[in-house]
């Protein structure tokens, strides 16, 4: 399993755990037990993929990182100097701690407040059925009871410090792709230090958010002993949020005409923090691609929904999936009132 499959994995989890739910019998004290450790062992399951996944996936970024750096370095140096295993060793491993500590506690947080919000519903549901105030067969009201109030708040792996919950899946997915991306660039910092090269220029495409677009072409210093150049301290290297691509490379300042020295030193000095420097027209076409990714984005998870639904009768592949809806055929419409109609059969009209 590679870091992207184990994403997968987290994703699947909710459906997993929901699955169990339609299962349970909640009337009884043994089933709400039976279904708290079965809830418990598909995390602990989780958390043991983690621990073996993760760790190689950010010594594989990290070294590609350095291979990287190694070719970029060949332009400039006769022979980079080989690779020292202590500082690597040291540079890794702290990512790699990082890591598991951040994972770590966001599946225990996700096991707590899984095991709360189920306790709580079925105490509620139960509070509710003994007064009357809800009708039915208890099995049935039990189960879609704590169903919705897992899938609302079940999963909570972090709360935000203005109080917003992600859930973990989401969580999982912020912390793998940005500390994956730290641990490439790390590669690629140990690397030029190693090689005593200070300066390092942050590359961006041209089609960037405001932050990577502020610090697109500045030059800075790792250690800070070259004068004149902001250090990595003054100005963070990328990424700058999950799935950034910004990507650092070597700035030879020996092999550097002094005019284009002065154009380096120029573009550090525009650098405002916090400060977006796209024109209009790059902001619009920004806005245009963010927003085509939503939507092919909203478009796989509807196609999910639908396949898990309907199985068979669902279009074959996603492809036609979307090819379906963005031309709103007869054919979608169809599909769409037989996916609403069975949803809410299962979801008892609510
Ligand atoms: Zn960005």
């Amino acid at each position: 399993m590679n870091e992207e499959q184990l994403l997968k994995y987290a994703r699947e989890i909710s459906t997993n755990i929901l699955g169990r739910i339609a299962i349970a019998d909640l009337t009884k004290e043994k089933g709400a037990e039976k279904l708290l450790a079965e809830i418990g062992h598909i995390l602990d399951q989780y958390s043991l993929q983690v621990d073996e996944v993760l760790p190689d996936a950010v010594l594989n970024h990290y070294f590609g990182g350095a291979d990287e750096a190694t070719k970029a370095l060949r332009d400039i140096v006769d022979k980079p100097k080989p690779i020292s295993r202590i500082i690597h060793e040291e540079a890794v491993g702290n990512i790699m701690d990082d890591t598991m500590m951040d994972m770590q506690s966001a599946i225990r947080t996700a096991k707590a407040s899984a095991v709360s919000t189920v306790t709580n519903a079925l105490d509620s549901v139960q509070g509710d059925i003994a007064k009357g105030l809800i009708t039915g067969e208890p099995r049935k009201v039990m189960q879609q009871h704590v169903a919705k109030s897992f899938e609302a708040e079940g999963l909570t792996a972090f709360i935000t410090s203005d109080g917003k919950k992600l859930p973990l899946d989401f969580y999982a997915m912020t912390v793998t792709r940005s500390k994956m991306r730290h641990a490439s660039i790390q590669g690629n910092v140990q690397r030029y230090k190693e090689n005593d090269q200070d300066l390092v220029q942050i590359i961006e495409n041209d089609d960037s958010c405001a932050v990577c677009a502020n610090h697109n072409r500045l030059v800075v210093s790792l250690t800070g002993e070259t004068e004149g150049f902001p250090t990595i301290d003054e100005i963070e290297l990328p990424p700058y949020h999950p799935n950034c691509r910004g990507t650092i490379s070597p700035y030879a300042i020996d092999f550097k005409s002094s005019k284009e020295v002065e154009q380096a030193l120029a573009r550090n000095d525009e650098y405002v923090e916090g400060e977006d420097p796209r024109t209009e027209e790059q902001k619009k076409a920004y806005e245009k691609e963010q927003e085509a990714r939503r939507r092919a984005n909203e478009e796989k998870k509807q196609y999910a929904r639908w396949k898990g639904v309907m199985g068979d009768d669902a279009p074959k592949n996603l492809g036609a999936f979307r090819r379906m809806k963005r031309q709103d055929t007869v054919k979608f419409q169809e599909l769409q009132s037989e996916y609403r109609s069975i949803s809410q059969r299962i979801s008892g009209g609510g």
